[in-house]
């Protein structure tokens, strides 16, 4: 099955090393080779922060910039990697002055601000369990990731303290609470029966070492985003760290001198995957910003920083198309060499629109909080497909499977699965082995996405296995209909679900919200259908359009289809903590 057809040419020049090196390692590809790109520690072991850091400053890097940071009142802070080195160490110390071990969960509940990246890296050299909780999250999603966690210690600022003041009762293993009242933002001292972090800072060595990790301690734990049910803490070895840096390399095109932006908040695997380990194990310069989402403003930083890589997600393209091809025109971003994207199935009409607005393509790559990194991309060297994933990974090997394990051919749908194991693969379900174990089938790892190879070797997104829709035998996923709707110019996104139906099992049933300047109407309503139906085959065509202010989404803008679903049918809503609030 090949359901478009278009094909975009490669942006970049093709004498790029980088992009020689995926072209032609794909056949003769050892990860071994990778590994020796890296610096391991002098006892054999592996630091992600070590490789992320220190070892820019061994190879006499420190002076470069390493971080970029604006804060959402407009303050700028830059770090240099060997600023980097010293911030870290110092909060590795201060956690082995509290008596904290290897092995312990230490966990961030902050914005953006340039402490959350040095607690990160800090807790992981001294060989801590990191887990980063997004900020916007209210008291239960934090308690419930602590509890399960058992998280001894949490980082975390006086404004987002007061917020989550009433779990602290239920939460027996929870032993330091130390809180970071960055630039003095708030009037009120730190409480007394917590730490306060410049304090502990000030106190702490600025040498530490030796860091004494290994390639299978455990590194980071990421709560997945909800979007399909209870998240699941999945948790990582510092071995990951070997396919960020790949990744970096081969999927974002980071090269040494770029200026990278990744958008997405740490609390969120690309948070920390791409938003730390990836440039800076690539050893270039980052911009965070530490505010929201405001086109105007995220143009604006794009120019401003001379941004070269963007790594971004669907549903913050959506909203910057939403605002006009127009507006990117008025700004200058010539130093945008590459644009990414992950998160979610990227429209083609998305893609395209990114040559109109920004000048260059949107690269959609493919992976998952369990998988650790990117596993399937389109490359900066090679052809896009508009609508599909890309390609894999070198040395990551995907097949599409039926529910024995058994592989099928190019253009039959089934389910997604990864040949185990790879670099990052994810070690663990905290406190979940069983679910654990019940993700893998005769040596693959189930996805639970959908999903089809054509002929070129590109894969192509269906929906995750929950949200497939089975109408009069057709199997139909959300995305084809959604990335049809969505090329109208009334409709600024669209959620699809499945109906159930007495007669054809389920019908599709689609949910839009509209563009600025066009408002709900009957007329549209019935516009849209027949938009749909010229489209797509009748099978798959809605049986029924509902125009809806917005989508329910997770707070990392995935939309939430099992709420649509849940809403329609007046069935429990199940978990919402990773809900986003209007
Ligand atoms: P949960 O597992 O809790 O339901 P989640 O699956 O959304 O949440 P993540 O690990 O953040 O949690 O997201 C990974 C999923 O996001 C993938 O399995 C896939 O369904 C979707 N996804 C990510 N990137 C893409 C992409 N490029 N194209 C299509 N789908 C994508
Ligand atoms: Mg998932």
């Amino acid at each position: 099955m090949q359901k478009h057809q278009t094909i975009m040419k490669p942006t970049s020049a093709k004498d790029d090393p980088n992009l020689s090196d995926y072209q032609n390692t794909r056949e003769s590809f050892d990860w071994s080779d990778v590994e020796k790109e890296l610096d391991w520690l002098p006892n054999g072991g592996l630091n992600l922060a070590y490789e992320a850091i220190d070892r820019h400053v061994a190879k006499g890097n420190g002076e470069k910039l390493a971080m970029i940071w604006e804060g959402k009142n407009g303050e700028k802070e830059t770090y240099s990697y060997d600023q980097m080195r010293i911030e870290t160490n110092k909060f590795a110390n201060s956690l082995l002055n509290l008596g904290v071990k290897k092995g312990e969960r230490v966990f961030t509940f902050m914005e953006r601000i340039p402490e959350i990246y040095f607690a990160v890296f800090g807790t992981l050299k001294m060989g801590g369990v990191i887990g980063p909780l997004f900020s916007a999250f209210g008291p239960d999603p934090v308690k419930d990731r602590l509890e399960n966690s058992g998280a001894s210690v949490l980082v975390t600022q006086p404004e987002l303290l007061k917020k989550i003041e009433s779990i602290f009762p239920s939460l027996p293993n929870l032993k330091h609470i130390i809180v970071v009242n960055k630039n003095g933002r708030s009037s009120e001292p730190v409480p007394p029966n917590n730490l306060d972090y410049y304090k502990l800072m000030s106190d702490a060595s600025e040498e530490f070492g030796p860091i004494a990790t290994t390639r299978d301690d455990y590194s980071i734990m990421h709560y997945t985003s909800g979007t399909t049910g209870k998240p699941k803490g999945a948790v990582h070895r510092h071995n990951a760290v070997i396919q960020h840096y790949l990744t970096g390399k081969w999927c974002l095109d980071l090269h040494e001198n770029d200026i990278y932006w990744c958008t997405a908040d740490p609390g969120w695997v690309t948070g920390t995957s791409y938003g730390m380990s990836a440039p800076w194990t690539n050893g270039v310069t980052q911009v965070i910003y530490e505010g929201g989402f405001n086109a105007r403003k995220w143009y604006q930083i794009l120019q401003d920083y001379k941004v070269s890589v963007w790594y971004t997600a669907p549903t913050a393209i959506r909203m910057l198309m939403k605002s006009g091809k127009e507006l990117p025109q008025s700004f200058d971003l010539s130093n945008l060499r590459f644009s990414a994207s992950v998160g979610e199935p990227l429209n083609p009409e998305a893609v395209e629109w990114g040559v109109d607005a920004i000048g260059m393509p949107f690269h959609d790559n493919w992976w998952q909080t369990e998988t650790g990194a990117i596993m399937i991309a389109n490359y900066a060297s090679a052809e896009i497909k508009p609508g599909s994933m890309g390609k894999p990974l070198p040395g990551i090997f995907p097949g599409i499977i039926d529910a024995e394990g058994n592989e099928k051919s190019d253009g039959e749908e089934g389910n997604l699965a990864v040949k185990t194991p790879w670099p990052s693969m994810f070690q663990d379900y905290w406190e979940q082995r069983e679910r654990y174990d019940s993700r893998f089938v005769a040596g693959w790892y189930l996805t639970g996405d959908e999903a089809y190879r054509d002929s070129d070797g590109y894969y192509w997104f269906i929906g995750r296995s929950d949200d497939v829709i089975n109408t009069a035998g057709h199997l139909v996923g959300p995305f084809e209909v959604e990335s049809a709707l969505i090329e109208h110019p009334a409709v600024a996104e669209a959620g699809v679900i499945g109906k159930p139906d007495p007669i054809a099992m389920e019908v599709v049933k689609a949910f839009v919200s509209l563009k600025e300047g066009y408002e709900p109407s009957t007329e549209l309503q019935r516009e849209l259908m027949g938009f749909a139906r010229q489209k797509l085959a009748a099978a798959v065509a809605p049986r029924e359009i509902e125009i809806i202010d917005s989508l329910p989404k997770t707070r990392s803008g995935k939309i939430m289809r099992r709420l649509l679903k849940a809403r329609e049918l007046g069935l429990p809503e199940g978990d919402t903590s990773t809900l986003e609030e209007d």
